[in-house]
């Protein structure tokens, strides 16, 4: 079971990740994990590509993808995986399919847990959080019982610079951006399935699960 997952931010690809694992037990494979774990295991490419991190350089693909074929090598990938936030680019997604091809692979379904954009603002704004004790809260899922104050402590709740409309626009932007000519290109290839995320999770998860229940390997 060799998968993609994609989606905004906000629109729960994380949970949706955590079920498929529980279920299927492949490793959920993240871009940021992966550099972590080549990093802290001193590979000769973990070593490449955080000599471009320390420099504030983004790490060029060819050190990117070397990584995810060591990563996809180990054994924990035998039964499949669960790739997010890899492939960003065409190039990379391009370069991922002659990778697969070395490995004698294919990939199954290139999720895409898709959320409109109005409602992942609502969803990534409402965050705030206590000064005091640190502890979160949403303004819609798990409001505080007065408004403006934390229930445990009594402090005084406040936004996040990152969680202003501002900042959360400009980041959908980029990523919706950046994801558009990757879903054009899974679409064309036809493994593209898009999944409704505004639905209950449990939904979100029966219906990306209907995908997954065909595939037999
Ligand atoms: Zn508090």
């Amino acid at each position: 079971m060799n998968l993609i997952l994609m989606g905004l931010p906000g629109a729960g690809k994380g949970t949706q990740a955590e079920q498929i694992v529980e279920q299927y037990h492949i490793p959920h494979i993240s871009t940021g994990d992966m550099f972590r774990t080549a990093i802290k295991e001193g590979t000769e490419l973990g070593l490449k590509a955080k000599s471009f991190m320390d420099q504030g350089q983004l790490v060029p693909d060819e050190v990117t993808i070397g990584i995810v074929r060591e990563r996809l090598g180990k054994d924990d990938c035998k039964k499949g995986f669960l790739l997010d936030g890899f492939p960003r680019t065409v190039a990379q997604a391009e370069a991922l399919e002659d990778l697969l091809n070395q490995l004698e692979r294919t990939l199954d379904y290139v999720l895409h847990i898709h959320v409109d954009q109005g409602l992942l603002m609502d969803r990534l704004t409402g965050r705030r959080i206590c000064k005091n004790c640190g502890s979160t809260y949403h303004l819609e899922f798990n409001p505080p019982a007065v408004e403006g104050v934390c229930d445990k402590c009594g402090g005084e709740l406040y936004q996040r610079d990152d969680d202003n409309a501002e900042t959360v626009g400009n980041r959908l932007d980029v990523n919706t951006k950046q994801m558009k000519p990757l879903l054009d290109f899974y679409q064309g290839k036809g493994y593209l399935r898009t999944i409704n995320g505004q639905q209950d999770i449990h939904d979100v998860f029966a219906d990306i699960n209907g995908y997954l229940e065909g595939i037999s390997k």
